[in-house]
C-alpha cells in the first residue's frame, strides 16, 4: 500500500508503511484528513480477522502533536507488540498517530491551530442530576445521569477534524470486545517535573501494580505529586503554557503514580463504555525518549497479560 498521494508526505507515515508491509496478520487502513492549509493520512493498524469472540487491545498514539514518545514507540516496537498480541491471543487496534498534522509541525493541537471547544481529546459529556452538561467531573464524586459521546450531534460541540475521525472510527470498531485501552501521551505541561512516569487510570486499576511496579525499575514513578497538567492548566493555541492552576486545584497521584479522574478524554470514554482496563500514560517531558517509550512499552504488554488472563476466567 501507498500512501495517499493528495495527502502532504509525512515521513512517519511512510514509515510505518515500511515497518508493517511484510506482514500478513496485519491490515492498514488510511483516511485523509483535509485541514484549510494541508491534507493529511490518517492510518488505523489493524489486526487482520477479528473473529467476534476475540478480546482486543485499542492503543492511541499522538493525539497531542508535541508528544512523540507515543509514536516513537510504535515506530520502534510495533512488530514486537503486534508478535506478543498475536501469540497470547489479543487482537490489536491501533491509531498510531492521533494527529498527524500537528505531530509534523511540532504542535500541540492541529496545523489549523483549532483545538475544538474542549481540545483534540474530547470524547464525552456528561449529564448531571440538573440537566446541565459537563465535560469533566473530576474523581467521578459528582453525580450524572447519563454519558454521551461528544460527537453526539444534540450537543452541536465543536471537534477538531482529527477528533471528529477518530470518533467515526470508533464508531466502526468492534468495541464491545474491547478489554483495554492504552492512549500514549507526554506531559510537557507540569513545571520543574524531573524525569518521571505517572498515569491516569480507569477501570479494575488494582490489577495495575505489576505494571507500575516493572516501570519503577528503569523509571522514577511521580507518587504522590501534584500534578500540574491538569485541566486548569491554560493553553494557548500552539500549545504554549500561559497559566499554570493554583496547587489547591492541581490533582494528586496515589502511591503507584496513579490518578483516576472522569475527565471526557478518551481514556473516560473507553471506561463508560465497559473496557475493564483502561489507562492514559504519561511521562514528563524532560523523560529520555527511550526510557518514555520503553515506559510506554510497559503499559502494552502488561495490558496484553491482564487481557489475556481475563479472557481466561471469562
Ligand atoms: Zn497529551
Amino acid at each position: 500500500m501507498q500512501v495517499s498521494p493528495v495527502a502532504k508526505s509525512v515521513n512517519f507515515t511512510e514509515k510505518l508503511y515500511k515497518i508493517f508491509e511484510k506482514r500478513k496478520d496485519i491490515s492498514i487502513e488510511e483516511h485523509l484528513l483535509e485541514y484549510k492549509k494541508e491534507k493529511y493520512s490518517f492510518l488505523k493498524i489493524s489486526s487482520k480477522n477479528i473473529d467476534s469472540k476475540d478480546p482486543v487491545l485499542l492503543i492511541r498514539a499522538g493525539i497531542h502533536g508535541d508528544e512523540v514518545s507515543g509514536p516513537t514507540t510504535i515506530e520502534q516496537y510495533g512488530n514486537e507488540i503486534f508478535d506478543l498480541a498475536h501469540e497470547k491471543g489479543v487482537k490489536i487496534i491501533l491509531y498510531p498517530l492521533g494527529n498527524p498534522s500537528g505531530f509534523d509541525a511540532g504542535l500541540r493541537y492541529n496545523i489549523d491551530n483549532d483545538k475544538g471547544d474542549g481540545g483534540n481529546n474530547d470524547f464525552l459529556r456528561y449529564e448531571l442530576e440538573d440537566g446541565s452538561l459537563k465535560d469533566d467531573i473530576g474523581d467521578g464524586k459528582i453525580p450524572f445521569k447519563r454519558f454521551m459521546w461528544a460527537s453526539d450531534s444534540s450537543l452541536q460541540v465543536h471537534l477538531p477534524l482529527e477528533t471528529q475521525l477518530m470518533h467515526k472510527l470508533l464508531k466502526e470498531d468492534p468495541l464491545n470486545q474491547v478489554k483495554g485501552s492504552i492512549d500514549l501521551h507526554q506531559d510537557y505541561l507540569t513545571p520543574n517535573a524531573p524525569p518521571a512516569a505517572y498515569q491516569y487510570v480507569a477501570g479494575n486499576i488494582q490489577n495495575y501494580k505489576p505494571i507500575t511496579q516493572e516501570i519503577s525499575k528503569i523509571c522514577q514513578v511521580y507518587k504522590n505529586q501534584f500534578i500540574g497538567a491538569g485541566f486548569q492548566t491554560k493553553i494557548d493555541e500552539s500549545g504554549n503554557v500561559v497559566g499554570n492552576p493554583l496547587e489547591s486545584e492541581a490533582i494528586k497521584s496515589d502511591e503507584d503514580g496513579s490518578i483516576v479522574r472522569y475527565d471526557g478524554s478518551f481514556t473516560d470514554l473507553t471506561y463508560r463504555l465497559g473496557v475493564p482496563y483502561n489507562v492514559a500514560v504519561e511521562t514528563t517531558g524532560v523523560t529520555p525518549l527511550d526510557i518514555a517509550c520503553k515506559v510506554n512499552l510497559l503499559w502494552i504488554n502488561g495490558f496484553i497479560d491482564l487481557i489475556k488472563k481475563h479472557a481466561k476466567s471469562d
